[in-house]
Order: structure tokens, then sequence, then C-alpha cells
């Protein structure tokens, strides 16, 4: 793979809304969550309270049930009575039996005496024996201690009401040694409270014991309690069960010794109800909505963020690579360089850079023949060719148009030309391009960045001014940079500023160079040649600046300059023809047939006299409307000549196609040291020249020998330095008039003469 930039894309845009998201999720299970806690504690702390208020009930009745009992037990009668000599049992049913059971609805009463034991017991109009007791003294036993000693309590402290009524006397000085424990038990049948109090006198204090009688009482704690309390309380029916059986809405009765003793059950109120059962579910399906909504707008937000960045990677893409060749483009290619250069230099590498700018030869013929989109086909096959050939780590750019560049580091002592030879190499096959086969080949121009250079401009000019001076050299090449290409482009540039304001004044100049026929040593035409008296540099050949004017856009004018300038002198030569050289950029312009006729209609020029000299290049270039051009100038009755034939194709189809006069047989053909091997080449020209009824005209006769020997070979006329040089107007004039006679150059014409 040939390396490109600019592939991966960073996450530049974040998603805030992933993490509010998250949070109004976590806010909304927490909401959800407090509601179920808060509806469920408010129901809870109902029904907790109301647990409370029975249970201060129950002590309100084990305080009432003390009250009751105070009334006998805190006596000097119920005293004198149980510690008499003689146990009146019937003072104590009446007082204390009956009084306590159906007054008080007590269930049991006992009476003990100072060692505990039972001496006294009546239950519901009957005696109780002392073993109804013992079922419960073992519970009982720890109240009997308490009320017996100072003992701290046992069981829960159920009588702080009653003791705190205690506190009031100050007259009865016996009940202030009273002393008693209250508590709800947990009885065979059911739970129980259980009140003992001492016996003592209340004024007559001689009456004291240290040990007093105790009064006990049991009171079952039944469902006619519970009622009663469920009425005072306000909290409705208490059903009462027994200890063993289980309800998940049922509360212990726990007894003070720690015991289930029965199971109450109420219908509590549940205020959290409202919330569980309302405001939960409308909520519940409010947040499923909102986190259904927030689930989509997250997807669509990551669809969305998912096509951004698509996009923005192709943007990327798009701006570091070309579009047609998916190759970097010329900014990428650019930024690379600058960026591998500061990195050699930086690490002081001996490594360096080789670019090569690469220019495919005539691709505008290659559009122009056989349409723009197998141009495109050129192009995009040509970047895999050249990929096949290069190093996994060379840089290959689209520039634009049909302009690549490569870019390879190179080590010391590499030499740079490898590359160029590589890149040239990916030519040298022909191109598949829209059912046809065609040969292209390319100008390549190498430069190779200095040590420690980390600008890439100056290397990219070195490259482009190599490119430049590979097409030059004839293009299908490569051209390394040398500094002194630099010069030349500076000074070509230079001339090109002047060319440009040269054009229009009298610095550009006619010379004219005669043409003699053959046979008769006549001067038979003149070829006007272009020069530029440059103010500095003195007279200019036109070899430097014609094709700096083609490649500067100013053939055209200039072209049009010569043109005016010839047709103005040609009045002046009176029996003789003139042959103007045509730019090919000239013969592309639209209304050169029509310029031709208004300059001869203008100076009264028959067009007849005048010579359209072209060369073969020219014709390769032309499509129909060069042709058609041809045909309207021939019919204005311009005559044209081919011009250096046998440096290009030589191709003598065109000499038919074209309807040329004249053939120009090149001067390089006629210079003496190839004449001799030429010869049947030129023979043959002239064969078929002469078939056609053309006249041929050898250029660059530069001695006897040759005109000597173009004659023999059947040339119709002769052009050289042996004749004459480019003459200024009025010495051409002065020599066309000279009769013969004497000197060098004159000599060849008596020969031919002779
Ligand atoms: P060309 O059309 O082949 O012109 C003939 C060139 O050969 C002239 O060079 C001429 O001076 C030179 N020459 C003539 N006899 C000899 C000889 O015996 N030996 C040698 N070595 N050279 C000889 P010049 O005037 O420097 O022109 C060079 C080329 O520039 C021309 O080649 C022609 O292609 C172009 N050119 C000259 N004038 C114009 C013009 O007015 N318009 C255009 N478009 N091109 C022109
Ligand atoms: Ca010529
Ligand atoms: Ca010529």
């Amino acid at each position: 793979m040939v390396e490109s930039t600019g592939g991966s894309v960073p996450g530049r845009i974040g998603t805030p809304t992933f993490g509010v998201s998250l949070m109004l999720l976590a806010i909304s299970s927490a909401l959800l969550f407090f509601i179920v806690y808060a509806g469920i504690s408010m129901n809870n702390a109902a029904r907790n309270s109301q647990r409370d208020l029975i249970s201060a009930a129950l002590s309100d009745a084990v305080n009432r049930t003390l009250m009751e009992q105070k009334g006998i037990a805190l006596w000097d009668e119920s005293t004198r009575a149980a510690q008499g000599k003689i146990f009146n049992v019937n003072w104590f049913d009446e007082e204390v039996g009956a009084y306590f059971t159906e007054g008080y609805g007590h269930d049991q009463v006992y009476i003990l005496d100072p060692s505990d034991r039972v001496i006294y017991g009546y239950a519901h109009g009957k005696h109780l024996d002392a073993a109804q007791f013992e079922e419960i003294r073992s519970k009982v036993g720890p109240m009997i201690a308490e009320v017996r000693s100072a003992k701290k309590r046992t069981y829960l402290e159920r009588d702080r009401l009653f003791g705190l009524n205690q506190q009031r006397y100050s007259r009865l000085q016996g009940a202030r040694s009273a002393r008693w424990a209250a508590n709800i038990l947990s009885g065979p049948e059911g739970p129980v409270i259980v009140s003992i109090m001492t016996i003592v006198p209340t004024v007559d204090t001689s009456l004291l014991l240290p040990r007093p009688y105790l009064m006990v009482s049991v009171v079952k704690i039944d469902q006619a309690m519970m009622d009663l309390i469920g009425r005072s309380i306000k909290i409705g029916a208490i059903r009462l069960d027994p200890a063993n059986v289980t309800d998940s809405q049922a509360v212990p009765l726990v007894s003070d010794e720690g015991e289930v003793a029965a199971m109450m059950s109420w219908t509590s109120p549940k205020p959290g109800q409202l919330l569980l059962t309302r405001i939960l579910p409308i909520f519940a399906v409010l947040l499923i909505v909102a986190a259904f909504y927030t689930m989509m707008i997250f997807r669509r937000l990551n669809e969305a963020y998912a096509k951004l960045r698509d996009q923005e990677a192709s943007a990327r893409f798009m701006a570091m690579h070309d579009g047609l060749s998916q190759l970097p483009n010329r900014r990428n290619f650019i930024q690379t360089l600058r960026t591998r250069l500061s990195l050699l230099a930086r690490e002081n590498s001996s490594n360096r850079i080789a670019i090569a700018y690469v220019d495919v030869d005539r691709f505008k013929d290659v559009n122009d023949a056989i349409g723009h989109g197998a141009g495109d086909s050129l192009i995009i096959q040509i970047g895999p060719r050249l990929k096949d050939l290069l190093r996994p780590r060379d840089m290959l750019a689209r520039l634009g148009g049909d302009e690549f560049a490569v870019m390879r580091e190179i080590v010391p002592g590499e030499d740079p030309a490898k590359l160029g030879e590589t890149i040239m190499a990916a030519f040298k096959r022909p191109f598949d391009v829209g059912n046809q086969q065609i040969e292209v080949t390319a100008s390549v121009g190498i430069a190779v960045a200095a040590s420690g250079e980390a600008d890439p401009d100056r290397v990219v000019q070195d490259a482009d001014i190599s490119l430049y001076r590979a097409k030059d050299l004839g293009r299908n090449r490569y051209a390394l940079f040398e500094a002194s290409m630099a010069e030349e482009v500076r000074s070509r540039h230079e001339i090109e500023t002047d060319l440009r304001a040269a054009i229009g004044t009298s610095q550009i100049q006619m010379y004219y160079q005669p043409v003699i026929s053959v046979r008769t040593g006549q001067v038979t035409s003149v070829e006007a040649l272009v020069r530029w008296k440059h103010p500095k540099k003195g007279l200019i050949e036109p070899g430097r600046f014609i094709s700096l004017a083609e490649q500067g856009g100013l053939m055209v004018p200039l072209g049009d300059h010569i043109l005016e300038q010839v047709f103005r002198e040609a009045h002046r030569f009176a029996n003789v023809d003139i042959a103007i050289n045509l730019s090919p950029v000239q013969l592309r312009q639209r209304h050169l047939p029509d310029r031709l006729d208004q300059l001869a209609r203008l100076f009264s020029v028959d067009p007849r006299r005048i010579v359209l000299e072209v060369t073969e290049s020219m014709l390769i270039d032309a499509d129909g409307a060069t042709e058609r051009s041809f045909e309207d100038i021939r019919k204005l009755g311009f005559r044209m000549a081919l011009d250096d034939f046998g440096t290009g194709y030589s191709s003598l189809g065109y000499l038919h196609r074209f309807e040329f006069s004249k053939i120009k047989i090149d001067r390089s053909f006629v210079s003496s040291g190839s004449l001799e091997r030429l010869r049947p080449i030129i023979e043959a020209i002239v064969h078929i020249g002469r078939g056609l009824r053309m006249d041929i005209v050898a250029e660059g006769v530069e001695s006897a020998a040759e005109l000597a020997m173009i004659q023999a070979l059947g040339c119709t006329e002769a052009q050289g330095y042996w004749i004459s040089r480019p003459l200024p107007l009025e010495d051409i004039l002065a020599f066309i008039s000279t009769p013969r006679s004497g000197g060098p150059k004159r000599q060849p014409l008596q020969v031919a003469r002779g």
C-alpha cells in the first residue's frame, strides 16, 4: 500500500446526553424506590402507632387493676381481717372475693400469708384451692419477690402511673409502706393481668408487719377487654387469637416475661396505600415511557452521531484525496512532504526526500481523441500501475489533471534517478482505454530536498522545473534537477516578460532568407524569419523565444504581429514568393483564414504569392477544425508547405491529405555527414513529391558540395547559408536585385548555373 494520510477520525463530537440520560434514569429509579419505601413506611408507621396505642391501653388496664385493688388492700380493716387470729371467710368473701370478681370483673383473687402460702382464693362465686395458684406461681414468683424486697424489677414496669399516684399520701402513714407489682403474663389460657399488693393499714400503723400479707388479682385479657380497648382508642375491633395462630396481619401480644401470649389483629388504616396503589403505578408508567423516549432519543442521537462521524470522515478524506483516483491530493502531498521533511531535519537524519512530478504526455490529445471518459479511465489506471512499482513507503498523489507526484525517502548514496526509471517503467505497457489500447508516455521531473531542508516549497519548485526540462527535451523521459535549471527558468521567465512587452513594437523584425531554383539559380522565394532586437540582450534568435511564446500564451499576438509585418512588407518583393512560418497555436485559431484574407486585402497582396509553412507535428495534432482551416486557407489562394520534413513521422499520407504544394526537407538530412547515408530516403521523398507535383526544397545547404548533391538528387529548390543567411529587409532586397558576381556565397550559384 502506498501511504495515504487522514484515515482515522477521533470522536470529536461527544454525547453529553448519554450521561444526562443515565442520571435521569438513576434519579427516576431512586424516586420509584422512594415512593415504594414511603408508602410501605407510612403504612407501617400507622400500624406501629396503633400497636403502641393498644400496648398503652393494656398498661392502663394494668394500672386500673392496681387502682381497684388498692381500695381494699390498703385499709386497716382488711389488714386486721387478714392478720386476725380467726380467719373470717365470710368477711373475705364479701369484701374481697365477691367485691373484685363481681364489682370489677377480676377473674381470680388470692390472699397469701407472710410465708407466701395461699390462705384464701376466690373465683366467680366459688373458693379456689391452693393448687390453682400453684399453676401460676412460677411466673408470679419474681413479682412476689419484688414486692417483698426492694429488688430491681424483673419484668416491665407497667405500674408507673399507679406509682406516681401513690406518692400523694401525707396523712395515711400506713399506705406509704405499701408495695405492689403488676404485669401482663401469659397464663395457661392466654394473657392475663396479674396484680400483687401488700395488705397494709392506712391509719393504724401498729398493724404493720415486717412481712405483710399479700393480695393477688388475676384479670384475663380476653376478647371482651380487647373490644373495650378497641372502642376506647378508636381503632375498631381487635381480634384476639391464640398465640399459635399464624396470620401475616396479626401482631403478637408479648407478655412481660417475653412470651407471645396471644395474637392481635385489627384493620389498620393504610395512609401509604395512595402512594402505592395510585401514584406508584402512574409514576412507573411515566418512568417507562420516559425511559423509552430516552432510549429512542439516545438511539437517534447515536445514529446521528455515527452519520456525522461518517460524514466527517468522508469530508476529511475528500479534503485530502482526489475524487477520481482516490489518491492523496496536492494538499495532502504537500502536508506530508512538510511533515516528513521537518521530521528528517529534527532527527538530523542523513536520509533525504526525493520527489518526482509526473506529467502524462499529450494527455489533452487523449481527451480530445477518445473522450473525457476515456481520459478519466486512463487517469484511474495510472494510479495502480505506479503503485505496483513503487515501494510501500513511497507516497503517490494526484496533483490534478494529468499530473501525479511521488515522494520517496532515499538513503545516503542512493541515486534518485532510480525513481525516474521506476516511473517510466509504468508507462511501458499500453493502457486499455475505451475498447482500445493506447500508448501513453510521461515526463518526469525529479528533485531531492537538500539535507536539513524543511520547507517543501523549494523542492516542489525544483521538481516542477525539472519536469519542464524533461518536456522540453522532447517528453517521454525523466530529468533530475540541477541548479543551472533554476537559473534558466529565471531567465526564461525574464524573456517571457520582455517578449510580452516587445510584441507590437519595432523590437520584433522580419529577416528574409532567399530560396533559389536549383535549375536557374534565381531567387524564387524568400522565407520570413522573425528576429527580436532586445534593447539589452541584442539580437535574439527565434529558437530561444518561439517555443516560449507558444507555452506562455504569447504565440497568437506574436504570430499576428509577424503576419501583419510580412504582409505590410510584401509589396517590396516584386517577383518572389514569400514563405511565412505558422505555429500550431496559430493554426488552431478559428479565425486564421479570415485574418489572412483580411491582411491580403488590406495590403493588396496576392495570396498565391504567400506560402504558409507548417510542421508535421501540427498535422498529427490536427482535428477536423484544423483540417477545415487548411482547406479554407487554400481556397483563398494561399499555398502550403510542409516544413522540416523528415524530422517527425515523415508520413507521406499527410502530403496527399493536406494538399501541400511544397516539401521542405529538413536540414539535418542535408548536412554533410548524413547526406550519403540518407540518400535513399531523400530520393524516395523527391520521387513521391514530384509525383504529386510538389516543389522539393532542400534546407540548410551550407556548401557547394551539398548543393551539387541535392541537385543530383532532384530537389527543385535550395535554401541555406551557402546561398545566403537570413537578411534584414533592405539587405534581402539588395541581394535579390544584385546580379550574381564573386564572393564565396555567390559562387555556388554560378556552379548551379553551370
Ligand atoms: P525553420 O522554419 O526551419 O527555418 C529555417 C531555419 O534554418 C532558420 O533559423 C534559418 O536561419 C536556419 N538556416 C537556414 N539556412 C541554414 C544553414 O545553411 N545552416 C543552418 N545551420 N541553419 C540554416 P531561424 O531563423 O533561427 O529560425 C528557427 C526556427 O524558428 C524556424 O525554423 C522556425 O521553425 C521558427 N521561426 C522562425 N521565424 C518564425 C516565424 O516568423 N514564425 C514562426 N511561427 N516560427 C518561426
Ligand atoms: Ca520554415
Ligand atoms: Ca525548416
